[in-house]
């Protein structure tokens, strides 16, 4: 068993702009990262297919993909909304972002990989069913989440999310959804400003103030998420994987370190090899806008989902 490890070359091609923080060059800071690293190697390596319909339908409005389609351009740009362009390449890219997570739940199921890592963009942990919103379009989190309930009938859940943002679509998603236990650390007061108040007992939150650094993480996930989580019991564990509560970030304020991410991933794989996971976990590439503090993060985020599927590794 191993890691599997999805992407397509569409996601590089999905650009907003020179100036737009979610660029092609994030992905491919990572993708040259685990090759010259050598990690490449000791990967499943999968390209994402598209979603389909009756997958997105699972999360979102019929009158929401039929939108996002109308708009998708020929050529240049077009707001999809105040912060969201559409390129000609955009949509298929979104596609196949969500697809991303339907082939690492097959993958999974069927027991070609033990774990795996979607390295798509773009992200999708602030999409709601009916809204493009903070650079996402479809959640595919949320996506793979209904396709492992409904497809291999894993009922019990437990999506983390770890990006510097708190993941409003999931809160929309999944408030007071008893199966699914929904973790989530985030800077705040911050964007997106929405669902911070953990108002159902399936909700986790973990409000962190800015310049809090990495040991207030360790803090919560000793007092607040590794009970949850044991009490929870998840059959499958799926991640928001952002990495711009990496001190380097130019978009936030939490001073997390590499090693704070390497940490947080072994904890995670321990948890879920330990508990009713039984080590299936999917991480999603959520955020992290400085390309070598995102390429050094996802290198070590990767290389615990590695030893945690391969013990030799
Ligand atoms: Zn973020």
């Amino acid at each position: 068993m191993t890691t599997g490890f999805i992407h397509h070359p569409a996601s590089l091609l999905h650009d907003m702009g020179d100036d737009h923080p979610e660029s092609p060059a994030r992905l491919q800071a990572i993708l040259d990262r685990l090759k010259s690293s050598g990690v490449w190697q000791k990967l499943d390596v999968y390209l994402a297919p598209m979603a389909e319909d009756r997958h997105l339908l699972t999360v979102h409005l019929p009158r929401y993909l039929e939108q996002v389609r109308r708009l998708a351009p020929k050529h240049g740009l077009v707001h999809a909304g105040p912060d969201t362009l559409m390129g000609p390449h955009s949509l298929e890219a979104a596609l196949r972002s969500a697809g991303s997570g339907i082939q690492a739940v097959d993958g999974i199921m069927t027991h070609l990989y033990q774990n795996a890592f979607c390295a798509t963009r773009p992200p999708g942990h602030h999409a709601e069913p009916g809204t493009t919103m903070g650079f996402c379009f479809f959640h595919n989190v949320a996506v793979a989440a209904r396709y492992l309930q409904r497809e291999y009938g894993v009922r019990r859940l437990a999506i983390i999310d770890f990006d510097v943002h708190q993941g409003n679509g999931t809160a929309e998603v999944f408030r007071g959804d008893p199966d699914v236990l929904f973790i989530s650390s985030f800077q705040h007061p911050f964007y997106p400003h929405s669902h911070w108040q953990a108002d159902r007992s399936n909700l986790l939150y973990s409000p962190l103030p800015a310049y809090s650094g990495g040991e207030l993480l360790r803090q919560i996930w000793t007092d607040d998420w590794q009970p949850a989580l044991r009490e929870h019991s998840p059959e499958f564990i799926l991640l928001s994987a952002g990495f711009d509560a990496h001190r380097e970030d130019p978009l936030a304020e939490l001073e997390w370190t590499t090693d704070d991410y390497r940490w947080l991933t072994r904890e995670i794989m321990t948890e879920a090899q330990t508990g009713g996971a039984r080590g299936r976990v999917i991480s999603f590439l959520e955020g992290g806008y400085n390309t070598h503090a995102l390429a050094d993060s996802v290198q070590a985020h990767i290389e615990e989902l590695v030893v945690a599927g391969h013990p030799e590794y």
